[in-house]
């Protein structure tokens, strides 16, 4: 809704006089937030005020889903699910989420208002307006968590989805810092952009390369602080370690800059600590690098011909890769599933298409030894590209690299691509998900048996991915020093792996026949799931889990998230949020309140 529409709808709103604002921490501490049916929920000149406040910006949130609750056999509910594949669709939608839920966890839904900010001080009017008004509190960028974090219903939402200004810098000071610190290249990024968007400016356009996500649709600001990693951060560790600078809005409604000179704790605690919990973030300035001229992949699928044949490549992939993968210039995944398949997507920095085809070659060879045990399904893809084109549309399509998924949306820009790698998760319905760093000890000649029959016990529940980039054992020293220096579980650093079994279906919602999550099917895959991580946990006892990608019902999760760092996180929670204004499912403070939020325990 635009400023106008917004004006006609509340009455009498010229009358009125500016909002009264407290200044900073609420004199009595709330213990419940209010709903939209409590008389104390703020009155129609109340939300014009924050209107006018941020600049016609407040919009009552949509819930796109609505038509299929009221009629799933109308054509407009028949659109919606060939809209929700689009997650530039989503993006774009304040009012749903990239998952749409998780089956006994959460379900997505809509705030009741909106503002979808410009500046932090749209975001600072938003914030004050929560807070005075005791209101539950939700941010949302990319929209892109498991775990639900950024939706929450009867709420006011940040939205950041139009801040996507960036500007590439050759030498950025934090500020502050100039005394202690040389300018350095770096790439400021409004809170709002995702992925693409900085690969787009920072390499395709600039030549120079910087720390983010796989997915190209995910927001900038969720996974920085959630650690983040991406193909390459086998060598360059994770997108957190590469923060500069964040300008924030924090519960109090000032507008602060955190970096290594000014709000330092605030600033360890972004790396790492969980989206949604210290702070909005309005702006974020990451340090960019030379680019390496070549990057590449190898991708293809063995299927062993029984059991006893799929266990010996798991061994043998094993020893494999410790011998000729375990650096820093190869990373993602392999994926062990039930019906005894190997599956390769992995990447490579710095190699030829000859140099990385003879990495290969010896496990190739070995596979073409025994011709009744394997077969190749799809014909091994190993070779190397400019990196320079890696995230480069046009490029990719001259180059007939049948690699993205486009937004087919009549007013879509060309680059609203996403991998289609990660289309399977579009409006994806969770059914089980956990996640376990696997110390990289077990790699070593006298574990090698013992990971490789855990491996395969656990593939006999569920598919298990090994994402070798999301484990720093085998990158540079430096990342690993850098990483050490954010809230992420310092488990990351010795793990070679993050291990990740997950399931669940496509586009689904409580309530809408035909389309409803298969409740039977995934519960009975979030037992496997279960069954099949503890296959690992027998191997790797406190590994710890990725924050934000891991299992909505993660036992002991300050532990499993950030291990030591917990205790320094809940302090620093405590300095700058006592009133624990930014809420999230299992984030850091979140013991104090209900699951939904909104009452104090
Ligand atoms: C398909 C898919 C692929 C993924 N791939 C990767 C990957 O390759 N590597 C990886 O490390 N992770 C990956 N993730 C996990 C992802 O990084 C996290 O879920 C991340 O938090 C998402 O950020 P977002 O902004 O897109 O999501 P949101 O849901 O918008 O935000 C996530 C959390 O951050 C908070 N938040 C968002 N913006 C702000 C802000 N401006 N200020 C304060 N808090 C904010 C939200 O409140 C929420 O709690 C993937 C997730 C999905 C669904």
């Amino acid at each position: 809704m635009n400023r106008r529409k917004f004006l006609q709808s509340s009455a009498a709103s010229s009358l009125l006089p500016l909002c009264p604002r407290s200044l900073f921490a609420n004199p009595t501490p709330p213990t419940s937030r209010v709903r939209p049916t409590d008389p104390a929920w703020p009155s129609k000149e109340a939300w014009q005020h924050l209107n006018d406040d941020v600049g016609g910006n407040l919009i009552p949130v949509d819930f796109p889903l609505n038509p299929c609750l009221v009629n799933p056999q109308s054509p407009d509910c028949a659109t919606f699910f060939t809209n929700i594949k689009n997650p530039y669709y989503i993006g774009d939608s304040p009012g749903i989420t990239q998952t749409l839920g998780w089956v006994d966890a959460w379900a997505t839904k809509p705030s009741v208002y909106a503002v979808a900010a410009r500046n932090a001080s749209d975001i600072a009017a938003a914030v004050n307006f929560a807070r005075e008004h005791n209101l539950r509190l939700v941010v949302k960028g990319g929209g892109h968590s498991y775990q639900g974090t950024s939706n929450a219903p009867d709420s006011l939402l940040v939205w950041t989805r139009h801040m996507h200004d960036i500007t590439v810098q050759k030498n950025f000071t934090p500020q502050g810092c100039s005394a202690t610190t040389q300018p350095q290249p770096a790439v400021t990024l409004g809170s709002g952009s995702i992925w693409f968007q900085a690969y787009d400016a920072v390499t395709t356009k600039s030549g120079a390369y910087v720390q983010g996500g796989g997915c190209t649709t995910v927001g900038v600001a969720g996974l920085i602080q959630s650690g983040g990693f991406g193909s390459f951060s086998k060598h360059y560790g994770t997108a957190a370690s590469g923060l500069l600078e964040a300008e924030v809005v924090t519960a109090d409604g000032n507008i602060r800059i955190a970096n290594a000179c000014t709000n330092p704790d605030l600033f360890w605690a972004l790396k790492g600590g969980g989206g949604g919990t210290f702070a909005a973030i309005s702006k974020l300035t990451l340090r960019t690098r030379d680019l390496p001229e070549l990057a590449g992949g190898a991708n293809f699928t063995v299927k062993a011909a029984s059991d006893d044949a799929f266990r010996r490549l798991v061994r043998q992939f094993v020893s494999f890769y410790r011998d000729a993968l375990f650096n820093d210039r190869w990373g993602e995944q392999a994926h062990f599933s039930p019906d005894n398949e190997l599956q390769i997507s992995m990447v490579h920095l710095g190699l030829t298409t000859e140099e990385s085809r003879k990495v290969w070659q010896p496990f190739l060879d070995w596979l073409a030894k025994s011709p009744g045990s394997y077969t190749i399904k799809s014909q091994p893809e190993i070779g190397s590209m400019p990196f320079r084109h890696w995230w480069d549309v046009d490029w990719r399509n001259e180059h007939h690299h049948d690699v993205f998924k486009t937004d087919s949306r009549s007013n879509a820009g060309a680059q609203n691509v996403w991998w289609k790698g990660d289309a399977g998760q579009v409006g994806w319905v969770v059914w089980g998900f956990e996640s376990l760093w696997l110390p990289a000890t077990l790699l070593q000649s006298d574990s090698q048996e013992k990971l490789a029959n855990a491996l395969y016990a656990a593939s006999r529940f569920e598919e298990v991915e090994l994402h070798f980039n999301k484990g720093l054992a085998g990158a540079p020293p430096e990342a690993i020093e850098s990483a050490k220096n954010t809230a992420t579980n310092p488990a990351v650093c010795n793990a070679f792996a993050l291990a990740i079994i997950a399931d669940g279906q496509g586009p689904a919602y409580p309530g809408i026949a035909n389309h409803e999550p298969k409740l039977a099917e995934g519960r009975k895959a979030a037992d496997a799931v279960h069954r099949s991580m503890n296959e690992l946990r027998a191997i790797a006892a406190n590994g710890g889990a990725y924050v934000s990608e891991s299992n909505y019902f993660e036992q002991d999760f300050q532990q499993s998230y950030w291990g030591p760092n917990h205790p320094r996180l809940a302090k620093i929670k405590q300095k700058y949020d006592p009133d624990g204004l930014f809420f999230v499912h299992n984030g850091v403070g979140s013991e104090q309140w209900s699951r939904d939020g909104f009452t104090k325990l």
